[in-house]
């Protein structure tokens, strides 16, 4: 696993703690569920409901940073500030931001020369850099410490000789940084057919990376599929996959057994919130990925009796607020959190904001 500094993996800890918000009488959150029972109206005639929500849940400390990275930039510089791509993969946060000025573009060339431009938390390739550079843009990187991380590992296996394996999704936007690194040495393998079809010459030294967001389950098998084919791989000195994904999994995969169907508030585009419901999936669990309870299918939910609520690393809080309102008013009548200790992971400002 990819520590950042301080990071711990949540493991093993499903003990339920109730939050003060979901206490009998205690004040319930715009939004929020309490443990009072449902209201009168159409909830009454449903099933009591239960509801989990999975602790540690939502934004990571990339994520975090990347977003305060744009609006420190719009404080600063006043609008317009631009984002090459999205800064998070999460349609609220990118509405948001562009309400306040933000004007999201997919490349350079849309930027009038000596603008101020952030880059996404996901990283960019080499010549997105040497670009702004070439137009005078005033470049602030919000790429995640985690994603330069691998970026540093694609670099210097490839200095040495290797030809390295990525294991990714290809056209995500964390994939082509990563592979932009050291495209003429680098493979992306996405399934295990991809490695059934790969050739490698055996006299060359090889590594195996991984894109940050990827399900631990589907990873460790395909590291499995690759190594039993080509043994001189190396494995890299830690894992890739970030803490905040690894400890969103574990959770998922903590409460897996005592949940009928997890709802996952995240965006389609969101990699680490698509993981999130495939973790469920392949443990029996109906998953459903929604940007906010407008989507949710009441035929989800017939006939369960728990169900488990988290979010992707790139969601907000509010909106899972509003998923639980939403619970709450179908007669959801308890709602516990997960017992898990804070992730304590904050990663410092880009050197603009310092
Ligand atoms: Fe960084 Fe992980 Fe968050 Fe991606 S999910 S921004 S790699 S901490």
């Amino acid at each position: 696993m990819a520590e950042g500094p301080g990071a711990t993996a949540v493991r093993g800890a499903f003990a339920v703690a109730r939050p003060e918000w979901a206490r009998p009488g205690g004040e319930a959150p715009r939004g929020a569920v309490g443990s009072q029972r449902a209201a009168a109206g159409a909830a009454q005639t449903e099933a009591r409901m239960q509801v989990i929500v999975a602790k540690p849940r939502g934004f990571c400390a990339g994520v975090e940073r990347a977003i305060r990275a744009v609006e420190l930039a719009l404080e600063r510089h006043g609008t317009p500030v631009y984002v090459r791509k999205e800064i998070v993969h999460n349609l609220h946060v990118v509405q948001r931001l562009r309400e306040r000025g933000a004007v999201f573009v997919d490349e350079l060339d849309e930027i009038p020369e000596g603008a101020v431009v952030v880059l996404s938390a996901h990283g960019s390739p080499p010549e997105v850099y040497a670009e702004a550079a070439r137009r005078g843009l005033q470049l602030i990187d919000a790429t995640c410490p985690l994603v330069h991380k691998v970026h540093a590992e694609v670099r210097r296996y490839s200095q040495r000789g290797y030809r390295i394996i990525l294991i990714g999704h290809a056209g995500h936007d964390e994939v082509i940084g990563t592979m932009g690194q050291a495209p003429d040495v680098t493979v992306l393998v996405e399934t295990l057919a991809d490695v059934a079809r790969l050739e490698l010459p055996a006299e060359r030294p090889g590594v195996i990376l991984t894109q940050t967001t990827l399900s631990q389950d589907d990873t460790a098998e395909i590291v499995a599929a690759l190594r039993a084919r080509f043994p001189h791989l190396e494995l890299p000195p830690s894992d890739d996959i970030c803490y905040a994904t690894q400890n969103r999994q574990n959770a998922v995969k903590d409460m897996a057994t005592r949940i009928d169907v997890l709802l996952v508030v995240g965006s389609q585009n969101s990699s680490n919130s698509r993981r999130l419901t495939e973790v469920a999936r392949a443990r029996g669990v109906p998953a459903y990925l929604i940007d906010g309870p407008e989507e949710i299918d009441p035929a989800w939910l017939a006939g369960a009796r728990r169900v488990g609520v988290t979010s992707g690393a790139s969601a907000p809080e509010d909106v899972v607020l509003g998923v639980l309102a939403y619970l709450r008013a179908r007669g959801c009548d308890v709602v516990e959190e997960m017992a898990a200790p804070d992730e304590g992971v904050v990663f410092s400002l880009p050197r603009f904001a310092g």
